[in-house]
């Protein structure tokens, strides 16, 4: 079998049929053709390419329905491995996975903060190759690698359009990553990135459409429609972080006012206790920092909360509400079955969540709501990681997605 492409799928009866173990395995070849209505020797055929690939393999005998016990088929999970990276700011992280999804080794590393072009280029490339060396260590060949990064993102090229934590623009992950380990690349914005990850292994799973927003450092979401991510024109989807919640409110990097990013993202809402304090207010904080506010940071925040601190209590039910505006105004627009909630903000629990929920109970229409889930994530914060790996399984076992 040939690494270093997808040409082995090139068929669409074999990705049907891969993808129909994986979804339903242990199956019989009768049940497979049954499903696909594909005629039992296509399927015959077809199996026997995917046995000798070793992407399938036969299991235990199954129920009888009266004869001979039919032979089921599963998928060799462990016969090869997929490779994700998740880039933000400050640190890159990677991981080999099966291609069930199940982590099996993870690497790090630190980025500096301010970095150019190819020094980026030169850091994934560094963290994919000890991916890839783990890997090889295990003697498991991979079948491609996934990279999730902050930012603007053309999945098509697979390149970094603009990132402005970053401060880079126009950065060619795929060209470079492809170049240096001869492995199919996959790229996608972090965000979109766990709406895959959701919709492969969390609570999307059974949901043909749902979004996944997620707030910390910054506040994004990932739609999937129709059980398909969705993109927009330009790749520009889902930025409900500047979307505005507040005309003539503060000013957000982004050079627009009041966008929800500038109101309830974690940089924001410890510029809104500064102030707060500055003002006047009591809070444990002053002891936290030593009375420095200058070092104020989101873990000050948290702690402040586990200690009862009525401030930071404020700050995050604040929080909550200002992202159920921006989650009522998503449910009015789409009108999704579930919201799946991401990121550091999600560890204010209840202080956030509750505030959130009524906020949107009070101002997303009701027939839009009212079928409507709002969870933290299962993932919790290895959600861009596993949907970078996700990506490449997509392309495995669902190319026509
Ligand atoms: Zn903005």
């Amino acid at each position: 079998m040939q690494t270093g492409s997808f040409q082995w799928m090139k068929s669409l009866n074999k990705s049907t049929i891969l993808n129909m173990v994986r979804v339903h395995g242990p199956i019989s070849r009768a049940e497979i053709a049954k499903l696909t209505k594909l005629t039992p020797p296509t399927v015959t055929n077809i199996v026997n390419e995917l046995l000798q690939d070793g992407l399938i393999v036969e299991s235990n005998l199954g129920e009888s329905t009266g004869g001979r016990k039919p032979i089921m088929l599963r998928i060799n999970a462990s016969r090869f491995y997929v490779i994700g990276v998740y880039a933000r700011l400050g640190r890159l992280d990677a991981a080999v996975a099966h291609l069930d999804g199940k982590m099996v080794h993870q690497c790090a590393q630190e980025l500096p903060l301010q970095m150019d072009q190819t020094a980026f280029i030169k850091a994934l490339q560094a963290i994919a190759k000890e991916a890839l060396a783990m890997a090889e260590a295990d003697g498991q060949p991979v079948l491609g690698i996934g990279v999730g990064v902050r930012g603007l993102v053309n999945p098509r090229l697979g390149e970094l359009v603009f990132a402005p934590h970053f401060n880079l623009k126009h950065v060619p992950i795929k060209t470079m990553l492809e170049e240096t380990c001869q492995l199919p690349v996959e790229v996608e914005n972090d965000v979109r990135a766990m709406a895959l990850a959701e919709s492969w292994f969390g609570q999307g799973k059974e949901l043909d459409n749902f979004i996944t927003v997620y707030a910390g450092a910054g506040i994004g979401s990932g739609i999937i429609l129709k059980n398909e991510l969705y993109q927009g024109v330009s790749y520009g989807a889902g930025e409900i972080g500047h979307t505005t919640i507040d005309i003539g409110g503060p000013l957000c990097w982004c050079g627009n006012k009041g966008c929800l990013e500038a109101h309830a993202s974690t940089p924001a809402l410890v510029k809104r206790a500064r102030n707060m304090m500055e003002g006047g207010r009591k809070s444990v904080l002053h002891e936290m920092v030593q009375g420095k506010l200058s070092q104020l940071t989101e873990e000050h925040l948290f702690a402040a909360l586990k200690q009862g601190d009525e401030l930071a209590r404020e700050i995050f039910i604040y929080a909550g509400e200002c992202l159920g505006i921006g989650l009522a105004n998503l449910i009015n627009i789409f009108n999704p079955l579930r919201i799946i909630v991401n990121g550091s903000l999600t560890r204010a629990g209840a202080n956030l969540m509750e505030p959130l929920s009524h906020t949107v109970k009070k101002h997303a229409l009701s027939s839009s709501a009212n079928n409507l889930s709002i969870t933290v994530s299962d993932l919790g914060n290895r959600a861009a990681l596993i949907g970078a790996y996700t990506q490449v399984l997509r392309k495995i076992f669902a190319p026509g997605a």
